[in-house]
């Protein structure tokens, strides 16, 4: 037989190498943005038109390229990082691989123009799918742009891949919070579609952390300092009470470069122990400095996992660093060695003095506090037959007056037969007939046998399908608030808030003074208790910036999701007799009440029969 291995051209190399580096617009703003650090710039600029789509572009002051490096920068295993094998263990620099201006060249229309100090004019060079299409002259300032134009133009199928602008745009700006923040002695800006969304000027660590996040992040830090052999640490947490719903702003930086450990993350967490709330996740920035020597980056294409040589002892130098962090700061909250007296900002009287984190708790808070009819609107009180939106979901025609229907040969499997099985709880005399158990289910009799109510679920399901009418309808019932509540957010999660914020007004919200970083809220839908409106929000936030949209995402359907999510008694909650008969009759009254929004079983059944088989 013939020989039939070929080596593959270059540019069908490089595509398929561009497969690995380049997964989204956010991968090749990371390449970009590294580039323009490693090459020494102090001002570096970031465009974007369609989240990154359309165009990319990173426009930086750093050394620049002769004629020779430019042309040769797109060629792949083209660096000037490292020469030799050992090089590799001595890295200072972001990129050592030489493939991510090849990779990129193989599937974008790239523009580059480059020039160094010493020389009098610079380089231009089109490059279009791995192809030049022209080199020039030009007169263009010291430094480097590069522009990527229509990524993924002769790969329809990975252009189709991508997600919604918003979900591409989120990665973006993750990618240069992240780049951002591991280089505060360097100025970044950022330019969505001809718009400043970020100015970040050269600054100390704690101002570069408040200028991403907002002013009010700046009381939330906690500085944490260590200085050892084998580590350096230097950063802040967040103080506990401010722990999140969602990990988000969680960011180790080793060597200065952005990180993902969940063993050292665990370090964290258990430095924490017993100062958060459950389900909450502190917020820390963390620089870690190690002998580049102990550490392999290499192990991952997109280089965001590391390697430790002994990562017991880091665990363990870094958990007792944030924990002696966390308790001078408890001791003595005003001792903050690197405070930035610019930044301050008044604290509120709470925050003075000595106090423990605080688990703010509504004692008045209930859940099953209906609506008192305001603005004419109907609403039912916990003995009342559910809300008289049935017409809304025709199929289910309430029959509460009825006779009782026979129930002997129903089984529970279906739909239409659960309902009807509301029906009977309804109509039959159960008043007494529903207990809880373990403070986690509720049991109620039914004529085959028994239901078993998943509390939690059931009560989600519930307030899922009231938001979402709330909204359609746009009837939500507020609450007017004592005083107007200032929620601070930074400006990404505000243009979340911004999108959701006529939905959240159609459920009961009322907002006024909506600023880039901050919100007023003067009312709230009656069903949220004041204490929890700034966790709604944020569990809301958070749910939506993972939420992938795809061609069915439905803000309304995630908005209805997440407060329910949030506002729906837990488990472990107790329930007085009354709350458990609402449980069981709104949840009847819904439109699909066997699963939870998250399609999870709501309840079960067992009957009779199964129970007289276990007493043979
Ligand atoms: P790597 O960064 O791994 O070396 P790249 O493909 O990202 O590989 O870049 C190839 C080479 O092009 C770099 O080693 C560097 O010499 C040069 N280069 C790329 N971007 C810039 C820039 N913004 N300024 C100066 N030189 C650059
Ligand atoms: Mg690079």
């Amino acid at each position: 037989m013939s020989d039939v291995i070929q080596l593959l051209p270059d540019h069908v190399a490089n595509q398929i190498a561009a497969g690995e580096v380049v997964q989204r617009p956010s991968s090749v703003v990371k390449e970009l943005l590294e580039n323009a650090i490693d090459a020494g710039a102090d001002v570096i600029k970031l465009i974007v038109k369609d989240a990154g789509k359309t165009l990319i572009q990173v426009i930086d002051n750093g050394k620049g390229m002769s004629v020779t490096d430019a042309r040769l920068s797109f060629e792949r295993h083209a660096t000037s990082k490292i020469r030799n094998a050992d090089d590799l263990f001595q890295l200072n620099t972001k990129g050592f691989r030489g493939e991510a201006l090849a990779s990129i060249a193989a599937i974008a229309h790239v523009e580059l123009k480059t020039k160094q100090e010493v020389d009098d004019v610079g380089t231009s060079i089109v490059i279009e799918g791995s192809e030049v299409t022209s080199q020039d002259v030009v007169v263009t300032p010291k430094g480097t742009s590069i522009s990527v134009k229509n990524l993924f133009f002769n790969m329809p199928a990975r252009r189709n891949f991508l997600k919604s602008n918003t979900v591409e745009l989120r990665h973006i700006i993750d990618e240069f919070h992240r780049v951002a923040l591991a280089h505060p002695n360097i100025s970044f800006s950022l330019f969505n579609n001809g718009s400043e969304t970020f100015n970040l000027p050269v600054s100390n660590y704690r101002q570069r952390i408040v200028n991403i996040f907002g002013n009010k992040t700046n009381e939330k830090l906690v500085p944490v300092e260590e200085d050892t052999e084998v580590l350096k640490i230097s950063g802040f947490v967040g103080k506990p009470e401010f722990a999140k719903k969602t990990r988000g702003e969680q960011y180790f930086f080793v060597n200065n470069r952005f990180i993902k450990s969940a063993y050292l993350n665990h370090a964290i967490l258990s430095a924490f122990e017993g100062l958060l709330k459950t389900g909450t996740h502190p917020s820390y920035f963390l620089n870690l400095k190690v002998n580049p020597q102990t550490i392999d980056i290499n192990i991952h294409p997109t280089k965001t996992e590391i390697k430790f040589d002994d990562e017991h002892t880091l665990y363990a130098i870094l958990r007792s660093a944030v924990k002696h962090s966390l308790g001078q700061f408890n001791i003595a909250p005003v001792l903050d060695f690197e405070r930035d007296a610019t930044l301050d900002t008044p604290y509120n009287k709470n925050n003075v003095g000595t106090s423990p984190p605080k688990i703010e708790v509504d004692s008045n808070f209930n859940p099953f506090q209906e609506a008192k009819p305001k603005h004419g609107r109907q609403t039912t009180t916990f003995k009342q037959t559910p809300d008289n939106w049935d017409s809304l979901y025709v199929g289910l025609e309430s029959k509460s007056n009825g006779e009782p229907s026979d129930f002997s040969e129903l089984t529970f499997e279906s739909e239409e037969k659960t309902s009807a099985l509301f029906e009977e709880n309804e109509t039959s005399d159960t008043a007494n007939s529903t207990f809880q158990l373990h403070n986690k289910y509720i049991i109620s009799a039914i004529k085959s046998g028994m239901l078993v109510i998943d509390q939690h679920r059931a009560h989600q399901r519930i307030l899922y399908e009231d938001f979402l009418k709330d909204i359609t309808v746009k009837e939500g019932v507020s609450q007017q608030l004592l005083f107007p509540l200032e929620l601070h957010f930074s400006s990404q999660e505000m243009e979340i808030v911004k999108h959701l914020q006529q939905d959240l007004e159609h459920t009961g919200f009322v907002f006024s003074n909506v600023t880039d970083e901050s919100i007023e809220i003067k009312g709230v839908p009656v069903t949220v208790p004041e204490s929890e409106i700034s966790i709604i929000l944020e569990q809301l936030i958070s749910d939506v910036q993972n939420e992938v949209p795809d061609a069915n995402f439905s803000a309304t359907d995630l908005l209805a999701k997440s407060m329910a999510k949030s506002l729906a008694i837990k488990t472990g909650q107790s329930l007085q007799k009354d709350e458990q008969e609402h449980i069981v009759n709104k949840l009847f009254a819904c439109k699909e009440p066997n699963v939870s929004p998250t399609n999870r079983v709501t309840f079960i059944t067992v009957g009779t029969d199964e129970l007289d088989k276990k007493f043979i």
